[in-house]
């Protein structure tokens, strides 16, 4: 077990109540890591942020990593990443819906180190990522945690319309195997070696993404799926001061002139050849 305060130069925060807000940098802070678990989150981080367009961030927050509960995190095996601040940029994992394509960039490079990663959409995992090497370096049907972030690269990285729910069905399936043709990957997406491939190519298309300038229709869904998690009551109102808005005559005119989609297939062809 080793105590320190940062990896690879990288300073290690802790940002949670009561004294530094969640979303914050934080305090400088002592994690105690298990030796051979700290080798791999170095290998891991300098994967990351090599491909990173960012770079090399100052500062990650984490909640924790020995922390006296049941599993991985008993044995200071275990990461709980917050957030990732360089000089003039940060990522908040809580942010998700609005940095969808950095979050998913860093997301899958980390996947190639840890077999288990907990994202936004697994359960009470919506402001951090945990990460642990409890389980191999692979994708299997049958499991949540990797069905949920193969869901969200297809949808918010190639742009399918799939439902993200977790669970792998005939949809998510036919999805997988028409973006792997397009990558020129083999399948079936269980082989580790067509796994491996898959995450990096993702990683690297969705890094590329994350430099792109916005879409203001991007921007207008981002804002519909913020609506839609407000309370009831709220939603409706809302709803309609938005629907008002759009439906206007200088509104739609001005949206419907605007380009659908960044160029991805630009971007896949850029980073598979
Ligand atoms: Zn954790």
């Amino acid at each position: 077990m080793k105590k320190v305060n940062a990896i690879n130069n990288i300073a290690l925060h802790y940002a949670r109540l009561p004294q530094y807000p969640y979303g914050t940098s934080g305090k400088p802070y002592d994690f105690y890591i298990e030796d051979s678990f700290l080798k791999l989150l170095e290998t891991a981080f300098k994967d990351v942020f090599m491909h990173c367009p960012l770079g090399k961030p100052d500062i990650i927050t984490s909640a924790g990593t020995l922390v006296g509960k049941a599993g991985e995190h008993g044995y200071g095996k275990a990461f709980d990443l917050d957030a990732i601040f360089w000089k003039d940029h940060q990522l908040i994992t809580n942010n998700y819906i609005h940095q969808k394509e950095l979050y998913l960039g860093i997301e899958s490079f980390l996947r190639k180190h840890f077999g288990l990663v907990l994202n936004y959409h697994y359960p009470n995992h919506t402001d951090h990522w945990h990460v642990d090497s409890s389980v191999s370096v692979d994708y299997n049907e049958s499991s949540k945690s990797e069905t949920f972030y193969l869901q969200m690269v297809l949808k918010d990285i190639y742009q399918k319309p799939v439902v993200i729910d977790g669970i792998s069905g005939p949809q998510t399936r036919r999805f997988t195997k028409e973006v792997f043709g397009r990558l020129k990957i083999d399948t079936p997406i269980t082989t580790k070696k067509n796994y491996l491939k898959f995450l990096d190519i993702t990683g690297k298309i969705a890094f590329k993404l994350s430099e792109e300038q916005q879409n203001p229709l991007q921007l207008l869904e981002n804002l519909e799926v913020v609506i839609n998690r407000l309370p009831v009551n709220d939603k409706h109102q809302v709803n309609e001061a938005l629907n008002a808005f759009l439906v206007h005559h200088t509104t739609s005119t001005w949206i419907n002139s605007i380009q659908p989609h960044q160029d991805i297939e630009n971007i896949i062809d850029t980073v598979i050849t």
